[in-house]
């Protein structure tokens, strides 16, 4: 698939050769990656980025696209199935467009929004003081509890009375246990605000059934499509049928010009990938991993936020470790074991130098690691964090990944052949 390109661009062929050796040599636990397959990455690499396709199927400003539109219907349709939702939007460039272009098709400059503090696991697009959200909007964050680690409804519901946000948003990228998404609809009804689902980190999850759904609840659904959910990097917004047309103008031309079609079309495969008994049996796979590894991490005495998980992701407080959290995640990347470090809730460090690592599962489980590996893995962390500034122990854990990943080569599908069925659109023609 590359050989043209090691043709005429061999600097940048080389550069992807050695990302590829990267990517299949490291544990890969940062909770938001993942592998796609091999069909995801040839629709993303296809024709389709050659096409201009402003506007919607059937209702493009651009000629020629007739082939574009069956494919983003049939995106939209596989979006709809799986989700349950009344109408999807598969045009957000990313997950952090997504969520502006919702901000954008329920309130105004100036309203308030009111999301979970960056420091306590949002994202920076909830109202973080870094993000354009904050200047456009008046943010107001809740924060999880600090001692425990989880949501505390009542403080969330408390602080919602005190501020009278105009949107609610519920969803996490660093918080490890799950949302309870109906509980946030009761709180933003109760003031009167819209309410917002970011699942983002956890949309695999919740098309495999194993977590809750906010899209009977949330006025909108915004999500990434590249995380749990193991498509292209892309997002997408879900919503009843009465914000439809809201969302559709809020991306076209609220905010965007041209669809980037060969995403969408990636996206597409990915959304049939995601209907499958294997897809359900990979989610499950994810959690019980996070369970183990959590589980062998606390035996070896890390302090994980709020105890455990009940998702695909951790947070190790590394306090009463002594080891700062930027310092740890270079060392395990010295090993090969790719984390990420992160704020802890009520972390009083400064966020480019905080006390905790983030990992997951999502992209480990795709290599078919299960719990037995997820043992190993533990035993890594320990030793590399551990032996923070010895070397020679971090060469020895890094050529004892690359034999352990060697073993779970990434795959290239992950599905029988064939079970994609056509679309009925595409038979008519
Ligand atoms: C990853 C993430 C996003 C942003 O997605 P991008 O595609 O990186 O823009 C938004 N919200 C949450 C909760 C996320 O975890």
């Amino acid at each position: 698939m590359l050989s043209a390109l090691e043709k005429y661009d061999p600097q940048i062929y080389e550069l992807i050769t050695q990302e590829q050796a990267r990517q299949s040599g490291a544990l890969m636990l940062i909770p938001s990656e993942n592998y796609v397959s091999q069909a995801v990455k040839q629709a993303s690499g296809s024709c389709l980025t050659n096409k201009y396709a402003e506007g919607y199927p059937n209702k493009r400003y651009y000629e020629g696209n007739q082939v574009t539109d069956l494919i983003e219907t049939i995106a939209i349709e596989r979006a709809k199935k799986i989700f349950k939702a009344d109408h999807a939007n598969v045009q957000p460039y990313s997950g952090s467009v997504a969520n502006l272009v919702a901000y954008n098709a329920l309130i105004k400059p100036g309203d308030t929004i009111m999301g979970l503090n960056l420091s306590s696991g949002g994202h920076l697009t909830h109202g973080s003081s870094g993000s354009i959200t904050s200047k456009i909007f008046k943010a107001v964050n809740y924060d999880v509890d600090f001692k425990t680690g989880y949501l505390d409804y009542d403080a969330i519901a408390d602080l919602a009375k005190k501020h009278k946000p105009n949107l609610i948003i519920s969803g996490l990228t660093a918080y490890p246990r799950q949302i309870d998404f109906s509980k946030f609809n009761e709180i933003a009804k109760s003031v009167g605000a819209f309410h917002l689902s970011d699942i983002a980190h956890i949309a695999g999850l919740v098309v495999a059934g194993l977590h809750q759904s906010p899209v009977p609840y949330a006025d909108i659904v915004s999500t990434t499509t590249h995380k749990t959910l193991r498509g292209p990097r892309g997002g997408m917004l879900l919503c009843k049928k009465e914000y439809a047309e809201k969302i559709d103008k809020a991306i076209m031309p609220g905010q965007q010009g041209g669809p980037h079609m060969h995403t969408i079309t990636a996206i597409a495969v990915a959304l049939a990938e995601a209907d499958t008994e294997e897809f359900i049996l990979y989610a499950g796979q994810i959690l019980k991993n996070a369970k183990r590894l959590a589980e062998k991490l606390m035996e070896y005495g890390f302090d994980l936020v709020s105890g455990g998980t009940d998702n695909h992701l951790m947070l190790i407080d590394l306090r009463n470790k002594g080891v700062p959290g930027k310092k740890a995640a270079k060392a395990l990347d010295r090993a090969r074991v790719v984390t990420n470090f992160n704020t802890i809730p009520g972390d009083p460090a400064p966020p480019l130098s905080p006390n905790g690592i983030r990992i997951g599962t999502p992209a480990v489980t795709t290599r078919g690691m299960k719990e037995e590996q997820m043992d190993r893995i533990a035993g890594f962390i320990k030793t590399v964090i551990e032996n923070v500034d010895d070397e020679s122990v971090i060469e020895k854990v890094n050529r004892e990944v690359l034999m352990l990943t060697s073993q779970f080569p990434v795959p290239d599908h992950f599905m029988l052949p064939g079970r994609i069925k056509k679309h009925p659109l595409t038979e008519t023609n």
